[in-house]
């Protein structure tokens, strides 16, 4: 069998050239890294339920007409997505206050904010993803006016899906990062969500216990990672079949 080409490995996936002009294959790894990949550990079968999530959660938004770089998955750890150039921003919605923005501002986690805050990263490992304002974005061209609004737009509509569908599951969603692509079409340019959605990239509390279900778990050493994610796919049911109780010789 021919030998794919790796476009780029990431902290979480890999990239290959897709069958097609236009897609690209993007794997999902085991490997797990918190604050900037100081700390690493290899966490069996989290790329597994992150390809089957993001898929879940890629395939929700494009059905209620959030065009998303999702096109089907292939296996158990691989799906084809459309090639899109990345903006180099990290986009993050809270709903309510945890990580960076309490410790930035002093407000106690789980505080629920007056409204959704959307905030902006620019996107370099070497600096930490420092957090910019529309200012830097617009000044340095990572992004114009238009393509803000429509940013804008974009992460308050996963927000609204991405809540509802937690809560319907008895979840919150505390906060999430989502990253954005642009493609081409003729002379026409559109934005679309890329990269992924999965507990790597949100914040999801239980409604009754605020037991997180996230990779806080791994950041704060809370327990077992894979059974949070399992928890949230179980919940969502989309637990791949290898995990569901096979039947034994009684029932
Ligand atoms: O760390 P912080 O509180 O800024 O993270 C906000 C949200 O963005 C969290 O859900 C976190 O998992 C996500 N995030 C991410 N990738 C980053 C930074 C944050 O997925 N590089």
């Amino acid at each position: 069998m021919a030998r794919r080409k790796k476009i780029y490995e990431g902290k979480a996936k890999i990239l290959y050239e897709g069958p097609e002009p236009g897609t690209i294959v993007q794997y999902f790894k085991d490997d797990a890294t918190a604050f900037n990949a100081e700390k690493k550990d290899v966490i069996d079968g989290k790329g597994v339920l992150n390809n089957r999530l993001s898929e879940f959660f890629m395939t929700g938004l494009a059905q209620i007409g959030v065009p998303t770089h999702f096109i089907r998955r292939l296996n158990m750890r691989e799906q084809l997505v459309r090639n899109c150039e990345i903006v180099p921003l990290e986009v993050i919605v809270r709903n309510y206050a945890a990580g960076t923005m309490s410790k930035r501002l002093g407000i106690a986690e789980g505080t629920q904010l007056p409204r959704p805050i959307v905030e902006y990263c620019y996107k370099d490992d070497a600096l930490g993803d420092p957090l910019v304002t529309e200012e830097h974005i617009a000044a340095f061209g990572w992004a114009s006016q238009q393509d803000m609004d429509d940013i804008l737009s974009l992460a308050l509509r996963v927000n609204d899906f991405m809540s509802g569908v937690m809560l319907a599951v008895g979840i919150r969603l505390v906060d999430f990062k989502i990253e954005i692509g642009r493609v081409f079409e003729g002379d026409f340019q559109r934005l679309i969500i890329a990269d992924e959605i999965s507990p790597d990239s949100c914040r999801l509390w239980d409604i009754e216990t605020g037991q997180k279900l996230d990779k806080d778990v791994f950041r704060r050493d809370l327990g077992s990672l894979t059974d949070a994610y399992s928890e949230v796919a179980r919940r969502l049911g989309v637990l791949p079949k290898s995990n569901v109780t096979k039947p034994t010789l009684i029932n």
